[in-house]
């Protein structure tokens, strides 16, 4: 069946020319669609360097995922009050504890090794810091030191920080305790995650506890044990804190680890972890106990393992670290 019967006579259209209309067409229809190829290969930011802005996305997140590494988890819904809890929680004169109903604490007392001391049975720990407390004690008693370390302080209610600050004011002048006692709520001593050392000699005499001479190991390899030594030198801007070589942290063998190894204090170290959110690259950690994957998650759900050894802590601030043990 002819369908073009009016087809005006005369007009003949060489082969060639379509053959060479159609390859012009296709060269140019290429080009425009690889151009923005060409835009994305311009410079960008390297992978792996990454802002201290998290990875924020439009799109809800998924249910479900893997790490890189292969890791499945789970987004977790954990609440903000989590938020606020947990072996990694920041707190500062900026950065508040917030007071639970109900905080788990044993007694230093009742708890401890035989390698040291404490002031008297009122002095508070919490139970995740009681055997790294005892182990570090333990091991420095090993390793030649003397049974001379005694924990002065450990948990502090609010009432009695206000009390703390109060004194100091009424002795010194608000200015003085300002400067050198944390207001109710920001002291780290209400996390239970804090001892203070002290030294009793076994005649009797006591005196402060500077981390000098033979209290130096203790210093130096507390990280292995989970403990840092919170108030540095030369982090007073970021802590707030002077130099306090007798009160220790506990935040956890591979966080300790990455804190020592990095020099950096537990400001700094909360910060650095929002460069691992679960969408990109992790922090790898190995020490004494192992290999960790680290993350960090905003907000108030979490992707948590399906399975395996891992713990969640909230940051205080912002969201939440997940800490994955690889081997
Ligand atoms: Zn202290």
């Amino acid at each position: 069946m002819r369908r073009y019967s009016g087809r005006r006579r005369g007009v003949y259209i060489s082969p060639l020319y379509v053959v060479l209309a159609l390859v012009l067409a296709a060269a140019a229809i290429f080009l425009f669609f690889r151009q923005p190829e060409e835009e994305e290969d311009a410079p960008r930011e390297p992978q792996g360097v990454q802002t201290n802005q998290p990875v924020q996305s439009e799109e809800p997140r998924p249910a479900k995922a893997a790490t890189a590494s292969g890791i499945a988890c789970t987004l977790t819904e954990l609440g903000e009050e989590a938020v606020h809890t947990g072996e990694l929680i920041l707190v500062n004169n900026q950065i508040l504890f917030r007071f639970p109903r109900e905080q788990d604490l044993v007694s230093i007392y009742q708890e401890k090794s035989g390698s040291y001391y404490v002031r008297d049975m009122e002095v508070l720990l919490s139970p995740v810091a009681m055997g790294p407390l005892n182990a570090l004690l333990d091991d420095f008693l090993e390793q030649g030191g003397s049974k001379s370390v005694n924990v002065v302080a450990g948990h502090r209610t609010e009432e009695f920080q206000q009390h703390l600050f109060d004194q100091s004011a009424e002795r010194s002048g608000l200015d003085h305790a300002k400067k050198y006692v944390a207001q109710p709520g920001g002291s780290e001593h209400h996390t239970g995650l804090v001892v203070d050392l002290s030294i009793l000699h076994g005649d009797g005499t006591s005196g402060d506890y500077d981390g000098t001479g033979e209290y130096a190991w203790i210093n130096e390899n507390c990280h292995r044990y989970g403990w840092v030594v919170r108030y540095e030198t030369g982090k007073e801007e970021l802590t707030g804190i002077w130099d306090e070589p007798w009160h220790f942290r506990y935040v956890g063998v591979p966080h300790a680890t990455a804190m020592a190894e990095g020099d950096l204090c537990l400001e700094e170290y909360i910060d650095e972890l929002r460069r691992y959110p679960f969408e990109g690259e992790h922090l790898t950690v190995d020490c004494a106990d192992g290999t960790y994957e680290i993350w960090y998650c905003q907000g108030t759900e979490a992707y948590l393992p399906d399975s395996g050894d891992y713990q969640v802590s909230g940051n205080n601030v912002d969201g939440f670290v997940v800490t994955y043990k690889v081997s």
